[in-house]
């Protein structure tokens, strides 16, 4: 089978090319370095199936970074039978500096021009024929997003794929041409493969060529030698690199003309100028996410309830008292009330309402289902409690956890993240940090895998560990239903009636968090150089609605599943361990269970944290929530839904607001007297601790052999330190002073233990 393979610059849009052809769902995003790794799929349309390989973006051939060496390598060795060359007609100058390396190699060839919807936009014209004419390459223009030019540029593809091509390059009236040649000759009589690509690349002195053909490179030396070139001394890269620019600006550049413009401002300028602004681009950045959390968790809409005094359902009498609690006369009305209730809901919460009530509904049904079929008492407690109660607890987040990652992938898509990375290289560089790094970071908002995978794109060893570890803080899609529901909790606690305001800083706190151990990391154990920041910022685009639906659905997908595997097992084990005794009798006090012991046994641990041996007989749940947390975030609100049922069914707690109808696991929360500095130092334990099992594998695939157990240190003690904080200073604010003359002390330690113990390259 023939293989094609996809290469390109970053953000040329070959993944929408890739997902176009393939009818794939990669993820796309608007900013470089989305696609770290090779991906396989198929294209069908042609007269024989094509398999089409979607390799990382690179600017160049010179590996700097593990994706710039995946995709050469992928080249040069696997020979795929044809090299589709995405270039992104926008940036043609730029993009075509690849394409000059790429045709160096003996490897069939077509180029895809795309963003060619962008280019007809903006009035700019492309003489594509001639452009095939000087290249002697096939040129194709292309909407990868639109999805035209598509079938001529694989039929060219697979024509050109028939006949073999040999390398040819644009430096041939480069003053280094005599020396490139005689190499390719010398390369050639050892029958190397490629003999114009490895002799280009050992003139330039690259690192891995040189060691591969270390007695060629003793004649590429000598020559060496005798060579001056006023401009660049002996640094050939740079020569090469500047005959290669001026090559295509004089060459290739001219066949793009430009619609008049006038110097005006382009509609993305002008709006960096504002968005990217040295001063207002942060607090925009956090607006947008408050905006962002306050549409998902936010009750009262736009606070509107605030301005305007709006009617409750029991004012407007469409509330019926049954047995003591106030409930919807009608199912129509309890259909109203997920939408309204004396304020109007915002998007996420009307969604997440929505859902309880499907599936309180449902599960109501199914309950009295087995009743009806005469089901024994346990296999209604185990489905009704352990199962529906663990389940439907995670079932009904699900809705809000898709609007959050709507909101990242607008944010994203349009170009804005990029932007994001570009504000904050600007402010962390001066403590070692680039903005590069906050690309994984900020993509751990939806889920840490990918994200901790994407720290191949960093070239700096250290800066990538240290990245990688501070991501689980950057809280994920899986989190935010512990972050809701105990931000609810702590809401009606201190009286604020909505938990959007404490969520969203609780989002603060963990990129707090993570930026302050970045800088600790930085100036101790993790010291080195900034990396150079080489991105530059992608134009707006308005989202493919297209792109938004498939990565929303694969995100639904995801999380429903893992809620009827994962969640669904470990929710029946929990059940088992709940009401189970050590010697496998049945037990109908939780509180004598095997789970309630391994808790009990734990417990005092967590008492500097407010969830510990200060809470009442029940205190226990919190620790082992926690715990079942590290097989998946969401089951530690599953495991809330199964225990509050199985405390409510034990008619212990909190008589009058069980009278007001609260939920199950409310009334467990308070009857434990937890209070609520404690519940937040809750919520911050599970955002800084230990991530799940994918997201604890997916690290140790990433890290450098030896660091993986220091990585699983750092969260177990910044989760405990961070938390001790919260909790402490939280309940006895003035203990704020004393934590604050530690942090003093702690910076001046470790700036004069710097001082005496430089690092090479570091200042
Ligand atoms: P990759 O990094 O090369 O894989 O690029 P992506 O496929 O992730 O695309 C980067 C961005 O360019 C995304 O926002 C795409 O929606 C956008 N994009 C890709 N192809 C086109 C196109 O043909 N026209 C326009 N207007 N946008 C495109
Ligand atoms: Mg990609």
């Amino acid at each position: 089978m023939k293989r094609f393979a996809l290469a390109g610059n970053p953000n040329c849009g070959k993944t929408t090319l890739f997902n176009n052809l393939t009818g794939s769902t990669a993820h796309v995003g608007n900013w470089p370095g989305v696609t770290v790794d090779k991906r396989e799929g198929m294209y069908k349309k042609c007269s024989e199936p094509i398999s089409i390989i979607d390799l990382p973006g690179i600017y160049s051939l010179s590996p700097y970074t593990p994706e710039e060496i995946i995709s050469r390598n992928y080249i040069l060795d696997e020979k795929p039978d044809c090299v589709i060359n995405i270039v992104d007609a926008t940036n043609l100058e730029r993009n075509l500096y690849l394409t000059t390396q790429i045709m160096e190699m003996d490897v069939p060839m077509v180029i895809a021009l795309n963003m060619m919807d962008m280019v007809d936009k903006q009035g700019d014209k492309i003489d594509e024929k001639e452009l095939e004419n000087r290249l002697g390459i096939p040129v194709v223009k292309i909407s990868a997003l639109k999805g035209t030019g598509l079938k001529e540029l694989m039929d060219r593809a697979l024509e050109t794929s028939l006949k073999a091509r040999k390398g040819k390059t644009v430096l041939e009236g480069c003053e280094l041409y005599h020396l490139i040649n005689d190499v390719r000759i010398a390369l050639e009589g050892q029958s190397i493969e490629n003999p114009l690509f490895h002799a280009i690349k050992l003139v330039e002195n690259d690192e891995l060529e040189v060691k591969m053909h270390a007695t060629t490179i003793k004649m590429v030396d000598e020559f060496k030698s005798t060579f001056k070139n006023d401009l660049f001394g002996t640094d050939f890269e740079a020569l090469v690199a500047d005959a290669r620019y001026k090559y295509i600006s004089k060459n290739y550049s001219p066949l793009m003309t430009k619609k008049e413009k006038g110097v005006k401002l382009s509609k993305s300028d002008k709006a960096d100028k504002v968005l990217t602004n040295k001063w207002a681009g942060i607090p925009i950045f956090l607006v947008i996410l408050f905006a962002i959390f306050h549409l998902t968790f936010g009750e009262d809409f736009l606070y509107l309830s605030k301005i305007f005094a709006l009617p409750s359902l029991e004012d407007l009498g469409l509330l019926v008292e049954v047995e003591g609690e106030m409930v919807a006369s009608n199912f129509g009305v309890s259909l109203l009330a997920c939408i309204y209730d004396g304020a109007i809901f915002t998007p996420g919460v009307i969604l997440f309402n929505l859902m309880d009530l499907i599936t309180s509904t449902l599960f109501g049904y199914i309950t009295l289902g087995l009743e009806a079929l005469g089901a024994s008492e346990w296999v209604l407690g185990l489905v009704g409690d352990g199962i529906l109660g663990g389940l439907g607890g995670v079932l009904s987040f699900v809705p809000q956890i898709i609007v959050l990652l709507l909101f990242l992938s607008i944010l994203e898509d349009t170009g804005y993240m990029a932007r994001v990375a570009f504000i904050l290289d600007r402010i962390f560089r001066r403590f070692g940090v680039s903005g590069r790094a906050f690309i994984p970071m900020i993509m751990g908002f939806g889920c840490s895998i990918p994200a901790m995978v994407n720290t191949r794109t960093l070239t700096d060893e250290r800066e990538r560990t240290l990245t990688l570890r501070t991501i689980p803080f950057f809280s994920c899609g899986a989190k935010l239903p512990i972050l809701v529901a105990v931000a609810g909790a702590v809401a009606h606690m201190v009286g604020m009636g909505d938990g959007s305001i404490i969520s969203f800083l609780m989002y603060v706190v963990g990129m707090v968090v993570a930026i302050v151990s970045i800088i600790l990391m930085r100036s101790t154990t993790q010291r080195g150089e900034v990396s150079p920041f080489i991105m530059e910022l992608p134009a707006y685009h308005v989202p493919s609605f297209k792109g938004l639906m498939i990565h929303l659905w694969d995100k639904t997908k995801h999380y429903v599943k893992k809620v009827f595997t994962i969640i669904l097992a470990s929710t029946i084990v929990v059940w088992f361990l709940s009401n189970f005794t050590w010697n496998w009798n049945m037990t109908g006090d939780i509180n004598n269970s095997i789970l309630a012991s391994i808790g009990q046994f734990l417990q005092p641990f967590f008492t500097p944290l407010g969830f510990g041996s200060q809470l009442n007989s029940f205190g226990w749940v919190f620790v082992v929530a926690a715990v079942t947390g590290l097989i998946a975030k969401e089951e530690v609100i599953a495991t809330f839904g199964t225990l509050g049922a199985l405390f409510v069914a034990l008619g212990t707690g909190v008589p009058e607001l069980a009278a007001e109808g609260a939920n199950d696991v409310y009334l467990m929360v308070l009857g434990t007297g937890i209070t609520w500095p404690a519940l937040i130092s809750f919520i911050v334990f599970n955002m800084t601790t230990i991530p799940c099992f994918a997201a604890v594998a997916a690290a140790k695939g990433e890290t450098t052999k030896g660091k993986f157990k220091w990585t699983l240190l750092f969260w177990i003690v910044t989760s405990y330190v961070v938390s001790t904080i919260v909790y402490v200073v939280l309940s006895w604010w003035w203990t704020l002073f004393i934590f604050l003359a530690v942090a003093v002390g702690v910076v001046f330690a470790i700036r004069a233990y710097n001082k005496k113990h430089p690092v090479k390259g570091v200042n």
